[in-house]
């Protein structure tokens, strides 16, 4: 996916080489090539026939220089010395016409064509194809003013594309344009963010190597990761490094597979992008409505819960009201009240702790007094004593909390 560090440093590898060289019989006219691991039997023929391909280069003889690692090239046999810049521009124009010259032999493709009397500009190299429609396709090593002056980009771009004529930046693979980060990407510069904002694709050229990089960066949806076109606001890219072969000229510039690709990797990204946020949206809906279902039986419970104990209240009242009323018609309170001028005695009126006994406090303890206390005077009374005058007057109790009977402990 990603291109580590030394394939980006492949790429943009530092040696100034010369690969193209001008024959000495014609030499302005079409640079050769010499192709890689040809050097020892080119060698004679380019001491005999090719030169330096700068016109006012002092030693322009050539030899050429085997690699063992790297590719074979030609040297100057003395002298040389020419700058980077101006040895890789002039080889990246020849990179080009050569693929013009292989991928499309129809297409009508030369060097530093003057455009006048329609624009004052002289294209790198100019594509016509048959159907008239023209490419000036530029190759840009040295620094390139954005928008001052009659020289900058924008107002080169702008005069091409006002004469009719698609405009292609080809970026060098050395120099200010490049800026290799060492984490196997590129940071992207002026130069190339202001061709992204005009909605143009952005390339590298290695005439060296005759390849092309092409950038990408990545992006994540969830788990997934898609590889998408750079925008002018991409700090740094990651890069495809093609053959320049790969590349196909159409009427409006120039073309790789691989932008299909990123436009598919678009398309599907931006899917899983709505995809990922219904998802998002669904799953939110979702626990709203569940936190709306807990928020319901919380509140039923409470209900229950409150309608439970307003029961239990009621159930107490009425009991205590039943006991009440049962003692008020009992024929022992009647005694009772007979035998003490009409009062209760504070003795048949203790305020029990607990309501263990479901009896008016007044109706079992006269109960309990009246069949087992004056029974036993003098005597020992026992719990069980006690119980037994409940059970047979039908009064229930809890036989756990028996400390409420008098006399007990
Ligand atoms: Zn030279």
């Amino acid at each position: 996916m990603g291109h580590t560090p030394g394939e980006v440093a492949a790429f943009t590898s530092g040696e100034t080489r010369l690969v193209y060289a001008a024959r000495k019989d014609a030499p302005t006219g079409p640079l050769v090539l010499l192709e890689d691991n040809t050097a020892l039997e080119m060698r004679e023929y380019a001491k005999a026939h090719l030169r330096c391909f700068v016109a006012e280069c002092p030693t322009p003889e050539f030899t050429t220089v085997a690699r063992r690692s790297g590719r074979d090239g030609f040297k100057h046999l003395t002298g040389g010395g020419h700058s980077e810049e101006s040895l890789f521009h002039k080889q990246g124009k020849h990179a080009l016409l050569g693929w013009l010259a292989r991928r499309h032999p129809e297409v009508d493709a030369r060097l530093e064509v003057s455009l006048l009397p329609v624009v004052n500009r002289r294209a790198d190299v100019l594509a016509v194809h048959p159907t008239g429609e023209r490419v000036a396709l530029e190759v840009q090593y040295s620094h390139l003013e954005l928008a001052e002056g009659s020289e900058s980009w924008a107002a080169r771009t702008r005069d091409y594309q006002d004469a009719g004529i698609a405009p292609v930046w080809i970026l060098g693979h050395r120099g200010v344009h490049f800026t290799d980060r060492r984490d196997g990407t590129v940071a992207l510069g002026a130069l190339g963010r202001a061709i992204l904002e005009a909605g143009m694709p952005l390339w590298w050229v290695n005439p060296i190597l005759g390849t092309v990089a092409v950038p990408y960066v990545i992006s994540h949806v969830g788990e997934r990761m898609f590889q998408l076109r750079p925008t002018s606001e991409t700090r740094a890219v990651h890069l495809w490094v093609d053959s320049l072969d790969t590349l196909t000229l159409t009427g409006a510039g120039v073309h790789s597979p691989r932008l299909d690709f990123l436009d598919q990797q678009r398309r599907a990204h931006d899917d899983a992008l709505a995809a990922a946020r219904a998802h998002e949206a669904t799953a939110e809906a979702e626990r709203n409505k569940q936190a709306a279902l807990a928020a319901k039986n919380a509140a039923q419970r409470a209900q229950h819960v409150a309608a439970k104990a307003a029961r239990l209240e009621r159930a107490l009242r009425e009991r205590l009201r039943a006991q009440e009323q049962r003692w008020l018609e009992s024929s022992m309170r009647a005694n009772v009240l007979a035998a003490h001028g009409n009062t209760i005695p504070a003795h048949l009126d203790v305020t029990p702790s607990a309501d263990a006994i479901w009896a008016h406090h007044q109706h079992w303890q006269a109960l309990v007094f009246g069949h087992v206390m004056l029974n036993h005077i003098g005597d020992t009374v026992t719990v069980r004593d006690c119980l037994s005058v409940l059970d047979e007057h039908r009064i229930q109790y809890n036989a756990d909390a028996h400390r409420d009977c008098p006399g007990s402990g």
